[in-house]
């Protein structure tokens, strides 16, 4: 990339970086960039940088906030004893789309997965079984995705908490097989929700 001067070059090494940002994709974005007026620029560039300083962990559900607290976990209207338990915080934002879920959530963060060498404590489990420790809860979904690492950390979560007596269920495979949740439509969101089995 010898061509453009170093501070293009390394605006376009930075964005691809970006997961989906081939070299074209990263030079196109650069030049866009550097068309743009400042004060967009500026934007752009503030909001990534205090995105990435203040989004954290909630504490009870452990999804991406900026707040200690979530606003679903800190809802009084939400049902605090039914707890969905999601890969990521994109799969929770599509069941919230949804509108018809009101329990909470439980965000682990990824899935189990042997062949990535990925497992239990890899992912936010020892904070669920924590939090049904302590709180009362009634029934815990399992709506990992329908992919052999989703299935594996369901069956995992299953054996974990029966012998804690708190009804454990799984959505039914409305979801297609390798199924990512957040492209799935909403419709076949709650036909998995509404059809789901205890395990
Ligand atoms: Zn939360």
């Amino acid at each position: 990339m010898d061509y453009y001067s170093k501070q293009i070059s390394d605006l376009i090494a930075s964005l691809s970086m970006l997961p989906g940002i081939g070299e074209k994709t990263a030079q196109r974005l650069a030049f866009h960039i550097l068309s743009m007026p400042i004060d967009q620029v500026e934007k752009l560039s503030g909001s990534i940088i205090s995105a990435r300083k203040n989004v954290r962990y909630c504490k009870v559900c452990a999804t991406l906030t900026d707040q200690d607290i979530c606003p679903i976990c800190s809802n009084p209207k939400r049902d605090h004893s039914t707890i969905m338990v999601v890969e990521d915080t994109r799969d929770l934002a599509a069941y919230e789309k949804t509108g018809e879920y009101h329990g909470v959530y439980h965000v682990l963060h990824g899935a189990i997965s042997p062949m990535q060498g990925i497992g239990p404590d890899d992912i936010k489990l020892k904070e669920l079984m924590t939090r049904l420790s302590s709180e009362q809860v009634n029934e815990v979904i399992i709506a990992t995705n329908a992919s052999l690492e989703g299935e594996t950390t369901a069956m995992y979560i299953s054996r974990l908490i029966k012998p804690t007596g708190i009804k454990v269920s799984r959505i039914a495979s409305g979801v297609p097989v390798g199924g990512d949740l957040e492209y799935i439509d909403e419709v076949t969101l709650l036909r998995a929700l509404e059809g789901r089995k205890e395990l």
